[in-house]
């Protein structure tokens, strides 16, 4: 096994992620079969019960994680599905050392930090290599070196190098940041100089260097961090700003990482990958391309934070570029939209949320939507809406709602179902993950999929009340997919307009570059008017 070990200095919101997704995609176009793990040492036991403003989006993986946001990265670099298990908390890890002491497992010994808490680290690891018979597993350590939540996994990974048995190799990449004051300003070396010794304070001497700057890494600047760090200068890679960060894969190739990576690993020569090369150059421009220019608003709570819905920006990029057009999303924010905002837009996205702040915006604006016939994609919550703004405006009941929001509701259209209603924990008690669902045929959904049956990921409590389906048909709306036997629906669609659509699931976790999910593309198509 080859490990490659990627953490964080100087500050957060480097761009770890993107480093570490890099490196797997030039692993996996030299033809290995290569994974990513990111370990995340806060006490969140998932990413679940985690404000997105804080953290980016809750990323949902096929098996029903609920996890950090680079795990989507990792999945649209490499265009594989990652388990839920490659995504390391610290409270997993101390409540499986906490159990097995309770059941007397460690025979009276002193349960401590190190060896049983760094042992269960290594072992998660390792088994995550092992079941998938990788060639190269990317680790990649969350925060930054220096945090004390960070430090029982960092010793995991210092040790991991340490022991590490013949013909197994470890590797260390350290992304760090060199500012310059101003546009035409000297790059500065001393945070990389302090965060490094940190590093090495702690055991660990970097074998790499990805330094974030605005411009190219200046030659001087290599040499003078590879002084300071004892890192190989040809190993300081610069890690500058880009057009898409689909990009940084090749600005890191030319640097020569791969071949320094295959000499450190003693990997006899390349595996021939040309084709899959062309490829992914292939999506990499079509994601950079100019074309005519599709507005979209997505309409939501969480505006203050681009990454909180990461996944739904990158699918409607990766649609965008399908289809040859440029697209620019606009955040609004549900509590405040401005008065005619629908109106200005070629398409309105509702995106996946929770709870009563900004719901009336989101129930607005999906009724505006309809009577402008403006293309629109409620996803989730946006789906559930869209039902409710139906119930309320098209068949006149004005208190119609969803459950969620006012609890005893005369008119909910939107509820739990009858077996869910009991006392429930927060964290891992929503529906999740990949669930099969059933399309109707002769509807725009079956055009759209062009398929009986799809697989899609959810994350969700709430769903439409059967009592209310056949009200809803009769004023215009249709259900054209369920699941369940029926007993959930998935898919709302409103024939009359040009593009209305709802979906319980969460297409955009299904989206890869190159890949864009059908719903996705069908909506940006019709907002730029394609069809
Ligand atoms: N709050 C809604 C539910 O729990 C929708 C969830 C979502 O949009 N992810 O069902």
């Amino acid at each position: 096994m080859k490990y490659i070990f990627v953490t964080g200095g100087v500050m957060s919101g480097l761009g770890k992620g993107v480093v570490t997704s890099s490196i797997a995609k030039l692993l996996q176009l030299a033809g290995l079969k290569v994974s990513c793990i990111k370990i995340d040492p806060y006490l969140n036991y998932d990413a679940g019960t985690m404000n997105p403003i804080a953290h980016g989006e809750v990323f949902v993986t096929e098996d029903g994680g609920e996890c950090d946001m680079d795990i989507g990265n990792y999945e649209r670099f490499l265009n594989i599905n990652i388990p839920k298990n490659h995504n390391i908390t610290t409270a997993q890890v101390f409540s499986d050392v906490i159990s097995a002491e309770r059941d007397g497992k460690y025979m009276g010994e002193c349960v401590q930090i190190i060896p049983h808490i760094t042992e269960e680290i290594r072992r998660r690891i390792a088994m995550v290599g092992i079941d998938e018979s990788l060639d190269v597993l990317i680790v990649e350590c969350g925060g930054t070196v220096g945090d004390i939540e960070s430090l029982p996994f960092l010793e995991a990974l210092r040790q991991m190098r340490a022991t590490c048995q013949a013909g197994d190799n470890v590797l260390f990449v350290h992304v760090t940041l060199a500012p310059s004051l101003d546009v035409v300003g000297e790059q500065k070396t001393k945070p990389t100089q302090h965060s490094v010794q940190e590093l090495r304070r702690i055991g660990i001497q970097p074998d790499y260097l990805a330094v974030r700057c605005t411009q190219p890494l200046q030659k001087k600047t290599k040499e003078k961090l590879a002084l300071f760090t004892g890192v190989n200068e040809s190993d300081v890679l610069s890690c500058h700003d880009a057009n898409s960060i689909f990009e940084i894969p090749g600005i890191l190739y030319e640097q020569g990482i791969v071949d320094s990576m295959f000499r450190k690993f003693g990997h006899v020569g390349l595996m021939d990958s040309s084709k899959d090369w062309d490829t992914w150059n292939g999506v990499v421009n079509s994601m950079v391309q100019e074309g005519k220019t599709v507005r979209i608003a997505m309409v939501g709570k969480y505006v203050t934070l681009t990454d909180s819905y990461v996944s739904v920006n990158q699918a409607l990029r990766h649609a965008a570029a399908d289809l040859g057009v440029s697209i620019k999303i606009d955040l609004v924010d549900s509590e405040s939209i401005p008065t005619g905002m629908v109106s200005k837009y070629d398409g309105i996205l509702v995106p996946g949320g929770f709870g009563i702040r900004g719901a009336e915006g989101i129930i607005q604006t999906a009724q505006e939507a309809r009577i402008y016939d403006t293309p629109y994609l409620g996803i989730c919550f946006g789906f559930q809406l869209a039902a409710v703004a139906f119930a309320r405006y098209a068949l006149n009941i004005p208190d119609a709602h969803t459950s969620e929001i006012v609890s005893d509701t005369n008119n909910p259209v939107v509820h739990l179902l009858p077996d869910q209603v009991s006392d429930h924990a927060t964290g891992g008690s929503l529906r999740l993950g990949s669930h099969t669902i059933k399309i109707k045929p002769d509807t725009l959904a079956h055009k759209i999929y062009q398929n009986h049956t799809i697989q899609r990921r959810h994350r969700h409590r709430y769903e439409i009340n059967q009592d209310m389906i056949t009200k809803l048909e009769v004023a215009g709306m249709i259900f054209s997919a369920y699941s369940d036997d029926s007993r959930r629906m998935e898919i709302l669609e409103i024939p009359e307009c040009r593009f209305y659509m709802g979906v319980q699931f969460h297409p955009e976790f299904s989206s890869r570059p190159g890949f864009p999910e059908s719903s996705y593309r069908a909506f940006v198509k019709s907002a730029a008017r394609l069809n």
